[in-house]
């Protein structure tokens, strides 16, 4: 690469189907192949979320849509200029795993949906996550008609008006809907510039104290480390706010479960930055935008296998409060995707997924009435008051989105 190291500044999401193409798309745009686990490789579904970072350019030699490329260099031989490196978050399709995808719309600030030209629209978490981002509030959409080789002209318009007509009325309504066929690279230029065009990098406030979604913990010494070569904790997750500077104190919420004569407590954990890696490289300072990973000072036994995921880091004294319980406005869905019964009322006693920003839990309800319920939580949450809540019911086999919830002061 011959460019000076570029951090991400914008996360974007990729949501839709099960198999419609968000992974081949990704892969497209950034030349990195995000199905990396090798669990997920077996399934063949991105279990987590992956990361995956590009830099688009521009020829500007060319007209529009031509300009718009991820190749170092122009078609005349020219090298292209670097326009900004976003971040692309690739959600998993499966059915059972939508607290994974809500918990990444907590760090989305657009969305490209997917959607195979291939098949009647729409399919299942086609409608389901684009219901998710109607409920997160991510209304910077692009629509990528994935597929698009595969079908004759005519189907090809016979689909696009599909998808018209199933996202009038939502929050994609008016986005963009480019035909494009991730396999063979047709037409990246002009979703580029759709996505140049309709994702902007929000606009932030630098001085505003930071705050880390952690998505993701990790112990990254290997069995038998001695020690003294031990290595602390790893976390990993997006900043939404402010900056992190290596060799920071931070502090974690809710932190650990305590026990102490007999009562059990949750208190927040403090630690001290020893390390930051943005988008792969490391770095002294991070900004909001793509996937941060915080080497700390904790114990690797506390950060193993996603322990902290769903928490959030700060500076020590600047997080929101931490709730074991909580009392939330309620909106239900007319139904459930997929089902034709109506959604019946929230009642008293009965469990609840919850998912708030990265962190989801399980909660009991212990009083309904209204457009109102008040939960009891598995485990606490740091949230702020308003925060949005994804409310998924036990249907059958599987948790099913049946709501959105607003955490009441
Ligand atoms: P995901 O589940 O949405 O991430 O879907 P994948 O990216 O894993 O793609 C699912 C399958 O569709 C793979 O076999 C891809 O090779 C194939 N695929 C993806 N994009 C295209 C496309 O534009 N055209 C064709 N013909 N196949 C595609
Ligand atoms: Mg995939």
């Amino acid at each position: 690469m011959t460019d000076e190291h570029r951090q991400p500044e914008v996360n974007i999401g990729l949501v839709g189907h099960v198999d419609h193409g968000k992974t081949t798309l990704v892969q497209a745009l950034s030349g990195e192949w995000t199905d990396q686990h090798s669990e997920e490789m077996k399934r063949g579904i991105s279990i987590r979320l992956g990361y995956a970072d590009a830099t688009f350019r521009q020829c500007p030699d060319e007209d529009e849509p031509e300009k718009y490329t991820v190749d170092e260099e122009c078609p005349d031989g020219s090298p292209s200029e670097p326009l900004r490196t976003v971040s692309f978050v690739d959600a998993p399709g499966h059915e059972t795993l939508m607290a994974t995808m809500l918990s990444g719309a907590s760090i989305m600030d657009g969305a490209v949906l997917v959607v195979s030209a291939s098949e009647p629209v729409p399919q299942a978490q086609t409608e389901e996550h684009l219901m998710a981002l109607d409920i997160i509030g991510i209304d910077n959409i692009v629509i990528a008609q994935n597929k698009v080789d595969l079908v004759d002209r005519e189907q090809a318009a016979e689909n696009y008006e599909q998808i018209q007509e199933f996202v009038s009325g939502t929050v994609a309504e008016g986005a963009p809907i480019v035909p494009v066929s991730a396999q063979q690279g047709v037409n990246m230029d002009v979703l580029i510039q759709a996505i140049e065009e309709e994702i902007p990098t929000p606009d932030r406030d630098p001085s505003e104290d930071a705050q880390m979604l952690v998505a993701r913990s990790f112990d990254i010494n290997r069995p038998g480390t001695t020690w003294d070569s031990l290595m602390g904790g790893v976390l990993g997750g997006s900043l939404v706010e402010g900056q992190l500077h290596d060799g920071e104190d931070i502090e974690l919420r809710p932190g650990r479960e305590v026990e102490e004569g007999g009562q059990t407590e949750w208190r927040p954990v403090e630690t001290t930055v020893r390390s930051l890696q943005a988008g792969g490289e490391d770095v002294e300072e991070a900004t909001p935008g793509g996937l941060l990973g915080v080497g700390t000072g904790l114990d690797p036994s506390l950060t193993k296998g996603d322990a902290l995921a769903g928490q959030v880091a700060g500076p020590p004294g600047t997080l929101p409060p931490t709730f074991e319980q909580f009392e939330m406005d309620v909106d239900l869905l007319e139904r459930i995707v997929g089902e034709t019964d109506e959604v019946e009322e929230i009642s008293t006693g009965e469990p609840l997924m919850l998912t708030v920003g990265t962190a989801t839990t399980v909660g009991s309800v212990t009083s309904a009435r209204g457009g109102e319920c008040e939960v009891a939580l598995k485990r606490p949450v740091c949230a702020e008051p308003g925060a949005k809540i994804a409310i998924n019911r036990r249907v059958g086999a599987r948790w099913r989105l049946i709501g959105v919830g607003t955490l009441r002061e």
